[in-house]
């Protein structure tokens, strides 16, 4: 079983045009004073509306699937007039602080705990979205420093982070001068800073920039060597794809011995950020580290680009879980083991293996059955027993992402598949153009097969159990179950029906 969880990021949706309106927020970020605290100064570029009483700390951020609530980690938050005399501040909940004369703030102070080595009983906040300053490094994710005004949201910020000069510094946010700027609250969670002694390395796919910092405590993993591991799958990538739907991308990796938490990675719009064991780098480690990282640059299609409105409109005050989680995580596990063996840099046989097999054997062995991907979505943000089932979302997600496609080549005689059903979502919908909440199911329904309804309503939406017997052998594909575990080999003798789908399931169409 797969011990790192992995997790993406979603949007943050360009709102230069409406921040045009909002005041700039410029924050000071010293981590000079103490190892493992920021503290933190916020001055608004202009007087703020007497509306703006609670300054919101994210209680979740996009692609997390997590309840996180930042505001534990605060202490000493205050309010200061242009004259320096302090306002009432009352805290109104874990998240929030409520400031009495909001028109009147000059600035706020704040020391704000770095995470990685903060303890919490509860909703422990996973290592690649958390906080860590030492001597050689800072891990910023923005949303684990910074907070935002109630009704600015949207408001433009610019960071100062005052650190060591000789810092390299790797974030996809562009900078004027030493601040990094964000065109709102929601761009800058979107974009985490990795500052300290870094590697770089760097690239160009087709037309897009790629760039790689990595943090390596005890020097066995540089960027060169990651860059190198990585160029395959970014090749198959654009294969698969066709185009990729960025400019630029940023990989930011951390990789430090004896890290206690959830390791793994998080994704971003034009970056995403790992934080892993450092072991020693062996060509399987160096494997998982690609694989980890294949997955994560797939979702520059979903949820970057494909996503619903409750992803488009992010809520940072009440996590609210949105029902395509399949999609964003499933069928992203899915394409980014897909597009390996399609592209020729995965072998039949551990494509086979390790993608259905071994998922199948995971999905059945180590989690509850009775639990439908909307359950795991539904019930994402709850903790608990909630979070030890919600890592299925990479075996059941991902199972159910491939019988999609076989039912799909299938109806359409091999002609389309989930890969050209993906295609065709990024051709009609993308960044301010969400997919419908409420009527999606029927919507990509309309655009393949009735048939296709029944499937979603059957595996997504309740928890029948998958059907890969009958599906594999569509394919020409068989699956044994004994005693050493489950097998997925090609059948000897094929039907005239059977090579033909497996041809076209084999291969981008
Ligand atoms: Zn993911």
């Amino acid at each position: 079983m797969r011990k790192i969880i992995i997790l993406c990021g979603a949007l943050a949706v360009s709102t230069l045009a409406m921040a045009q309106d909002l005041p700039e927020m410029s924050y000071e970020i010293d981590i000079t004073q103490n190892l493992d605290t920021f503290f933190v100064t916020l001055s608004p570029a202009t007087t703020l509306d007497k509306s703006a009483r609670i300054y919101q700390f994210a209680a979740t951020a996009p692609g997390t699937y997590q309840t996180m609530n930042l505001g534990r980690f605060v202490s000493l938050f205050r309010a200061f007039d242009k004259k320096g005399r302090e306002l009432l501040v009352t805290r109104k909940s874990v998240n929030q602080f409520e400031i009495s004369k909001p028109h009147k703030i000059a600035k706020i102070t704040y020391q704000m705990a770095e995470t990685f080595d903060t303890p919490v009983e509860d909703f422990p906040v996973y290592l690649m979205c958390g906080s860590s300053i030492e001597e050689d490094h800072a891990l910023i994710n923005t949303h684990t420093i910074m907070g935002y005004f109630e009704g600015y949201q949207k408001s433009p910020i610019s960071i100062s982070v005052t650190g060591k000069d000789d810092w390299k510094i790797g974030t996809a946010l562009p900078m004027e001068g030493n601040r990094f700027l964000a065109s709102s609250f929601d761009h800058a969670v979107d974009s985490p800073i990795l500052m300290g002694e870094l590697s770089f390395a760097d690239t160009t796919i087709a037309d897009t920039q790629v760039e790689i910092y990595t943090y390596s405590q005890q020097g066995k993993f540089d960027s060169k060597s990651l860059l190198a591991g990585m160029s395959d799958m970014l090749d198959a990538t654009l294969q698969f794809l066709v185009e990729l739907p960025v400019d630029r991308y940023t990989f930011l990796y951390f990789f430090e011995p004896g890290l206690t938490g959830a390791t793994g990675a998080w994704e971003h719009s034009y970056s995403s950020e790992y934080v892993l064991e450092e072991k020693d780098p062996t060509a399987e480690y160096m494997q998982s580290v690609t694989d980890i990282a294949s997955h994560e640059f797939f979702h520059i299609v979903t949820p970057l680009n494909i996503h619903s409105e409750i992803v488009e409109s992010f809520n940072f005050v009440s996590p609210t879980p949105s029902v395509h989680l399949w999609m964003y995580e499933g069928v992203t596990e899915w394409a980014s083991n897909m597009l390996l063996y399609r592209g020729g840099v995965v072998e039949e046989e551990d494509y086979l293996q390790n993608a259905i097999a071994t998922k199948i054997l995971v999905d059945e062995k180590y989690f509850d059955p009775t639990w439908s991907l909307k359950k795991l979505s539904d019930e994402s943000f709850n903790g608990g027993a909630a979070s030890k089932q919600y890592a299925n979302i990479y075996f059941r997600g991902s199972l159910v992402a491939g019988l999609l496609d076989i039912r799909l080549l299938e109806l359409s005689g091999g002609q389309a598949g989930l890969r050209e059903l993906m295609l065709k979502l990024i051709d009609q919908y993308g960044k301010g153009k969400p997919v419908s909440e409420k009527t999606f199911f029927d919507d990509l329904t309309a655009m393949t097969y009735p048939e296709i309804r029944d499937f979603f309503d059957q595996y997504i939406l309740a928890a029948n159990p998958l059907p890969h017997e009958e599906y594999l052998a569509k394919i020409g594909l068989e699956l044994t179950r004994g005693e050493s575990g489950i097998s997925v080999t090609k059948m000897k003798e094929m039907s005239e029906d059977q090579r033909k789908l497996f041809e076209a399931w084999s291969k981008n169409l």
